[in-house]
């Protein structure tokens, strides 16, 4: 049987950063273990290559989710990438680390070293900030590259002037001192091409002769003696593939993602003894929090009918395509550059709300059924609103023993009542926005809700109706104190009672963020890396306060 002093199962967002820095002692030998295949296929590097990509189920697991008390019977899609840098392979590249009070308060939750001047030196070692920053914020020499959307629209102009008009401030960046205000995204794009976490940091450390890569390795379970992990057990081929295991001389670290992470602990017998009893499977560590405290951000997505302008629903019919694929192959931009939204803006819903609480998205495009899967072939324009921080909990929990079979999704959106007043006032800002004067020359009217939706229960109502997942699950293997009675991983990433076995991804995040999730899992894998190596912690920023 092969040994490796370290076995990482799963070479998403946060495997592949592993995989970079702990082979970077070349004495030091890695397997990555990836249930999808190779990242070769083109739509995963044309930036708008999301919107096939979403749906492409040789590259994305494709979970479905439950439906929950407040999606209205529907249940929602839940894609996540299965290929070389998972997620970020197929997501909507957009970078947005998160603000300072996220990270205070896992630290405030018991977790040492990880408030807001802890980890930022390693958001700034992993990127290259092409752009807007100050040096105390961002990085310039990392591996990831993060740039600005650099498609200058007249909707996006005209929806930031709204947003200025509502007293929303411009914010040159909002990965920088506050993250309050409105401007293009920052993306990892570089030169018109998706820059995943396996391209940035897999793809250079496969160079490396101690680094060894696995696809379509299907992890079924984690290996064993006693309380220490040992090895894997994995499936090449996939289903009905040969069994093979693999050993790991110092760590297995798990890097599966905020669904699978959770569901291999437990089909190796590591999660609620109920539970795992109940699928037949032996209780080799009862951990009651596995699976448990799932949190998204849930978005209703507002849509305007627009006038006197071409939106991107057009732009891609026809001979339009053509051109624009003719500006891609020779220019890197245009169209197919593209991300799936372009203008970020952050408010909060009240006056008292000390720092953002909504996240408003602004892209003008529109899609049917408000989600990001197929465009309109009528003009349109979208405001797409969520809560930063919600409260409402769920899980993921094993549907059977076997390994193949998807785990049940639960995340309960909107049961928290905080949480639907906040999703409530997105919407309404969400409307002045679009109903802004810089707007006027171009609005139509109101898709979605449509004006007949008013009071604030009608509008709680049409969220219920259509809002959708913003594809930010965490929180399913969280850090936090032994006797907290829900986490699962200490503050250096291990597992509760057990040894040799780490979780990396974000899963491990005890409360959700004020972001989509890309940039902070990698900065824990970065984190998570000099720990695994006996490093030094970097130190922390002087940040004033
Ligand atoms: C459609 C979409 C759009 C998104 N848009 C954005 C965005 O614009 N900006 C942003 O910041 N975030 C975005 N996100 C979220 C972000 O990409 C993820 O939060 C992040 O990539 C999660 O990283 P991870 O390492 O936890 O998991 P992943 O990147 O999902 O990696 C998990 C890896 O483990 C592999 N794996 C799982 N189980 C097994 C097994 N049993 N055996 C072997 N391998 C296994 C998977 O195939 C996968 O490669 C988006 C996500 C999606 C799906």
């Amino acid at each position: 049987m092969e040994t490796f002093d370290y076995v990482i199962i799963g070479s998403g967002s946060a495997g592949s950063v592993l995989a970079n820095r702990l082979s970077e002692d070349a004495g030091t030998t890695v397997c990555v273990l990836e249930a999808g295949p190779r990242d070769w296929h083109p739509y995963i590097h044309l930036p708008a290559g999301f919107i096939k990509t979403f749906h492409m189920k040789s590259i994305n697991w494709a979970y479905q989710q439950e439906p929950g008390p407040y999606t209205g019977g529907r249940s929602i899609y839940a894609p996540r990438g299965k290929t070389l840098g998972g997620s970020s392979s197929i997501n909507g590249h957009i970078y947005n680390r998160g603000q300072r009070q996220d990270f205070n308060t896992w630290a405030q939750m018991g977790n040492r070293g990880w408030g807001y001047a802890d980890i930022l030196p390693y958001f700034k070692r992993m990127e290259r900030r092409v752009g807007e920053g100050e040096d105390t914020f961002r990085g310039r020499d990392g591996n990831l590259t993060v740039t600005t959307m650099d498609w200058k629209d007249p909707l996006c102009e005209a929806f930031m002037e709204g947003a200025v008009s509502l007293g929303i401030p411009k914010n040159p960046d909002y990965n920088g001192a506050i993250q309050e205000g409105v401007s293009y995204c920052q993306r990892t794009i570089e030169k018109g091409l998706r820059m995943s976490a396996a391209k940035a940091f897999l793809h250079p450390a496969r160079k490396r002769p101690n680094v060894h890569v696995r696809t379509h390795a299907h992890a079924t379970n984690i290996i064993f003696e006693g309380k220490r992990a040992v090895g894997v057990r994995y499936l090449k081929g996939g289903r009905g593939g040969t069994p093979v295991e693999v050993r790991a001389g110092k760590e297995v670290i798990l890097c599966g993602g905020t669904y699978n992470s959770p569901q291999l602990l437990q089909l190796s017998g590591v999660g609620s003894p109920e539970l795992l009893k109940s699928h037949g499977i032996e209780v080799r560590h009862a951990l009651s929090g596995v699976g448990e405290g799932l949190q998204d951000h849930y978005a209703p997505r507002s849509v305007a009918r627009v006038k006197n302008i071409r939106t991107i629903n057009e732009l891609r019919q026809g001979w339009h395509l053509w051109v624009e694929a003719l500006k891609w192959a020779t220019t890197r931009r245009g169209l197919l550059s593209l991300s799936p939204t372009m203008v970020y803006c952050f408010w909060h819903s009240g006056e008292t709300t000390e720092s953002s609480d909504l996240q408003l998205t602004f892209t003008p495009a529109s899609y049917k059924e408000g989600v990001q899967g197929q465009l309109e072939d009528e003009p349109g324009m979208t405001v797409a609103s969520w809560q930063q921080r919600p409260e409402s909990r769920g899980y993921v929990r094993i549907r059977s023993a076997d390994p193949f079979a998807a785990p049940i999704i639960q995340t309960n959106y909107l049961t928290a009542e905080l949480d639907r007043r906040v999703v409530v006032a997105g919407m309404k800002l969400a409307r002045r926005l679009l109903k802004s004067a810089p707007l006027a020359p171009y609005y139509a009217y109101e898709d979605f809700p449509g004006e007949k939706v008013q009071s604030d229960e009608e509008l709680l109502g049409a969220a219920t109706e259509r809002g959708t997942t913003t594809f930010h699950p965490g929180c399913t293997c969280r850090m936090g104190p032994a006797d907290s009675g829900w986490a699962v991983v200490d503050d250096q990433l291990r597992v509760h009672g057990l040894q040799n076995l780490r979780v990396v991804d974000a899963s491990i995040m005890p409360r959700m963020i004020s972001a989509n999730l890309n940039a902070s899992t990698m900065m824990i894998a970065e984190k998570a890396s000099d720990m695994i190596r006996g490093k030094t912690p970097m130190e922390a920023v002087k940040l004033a306060s």
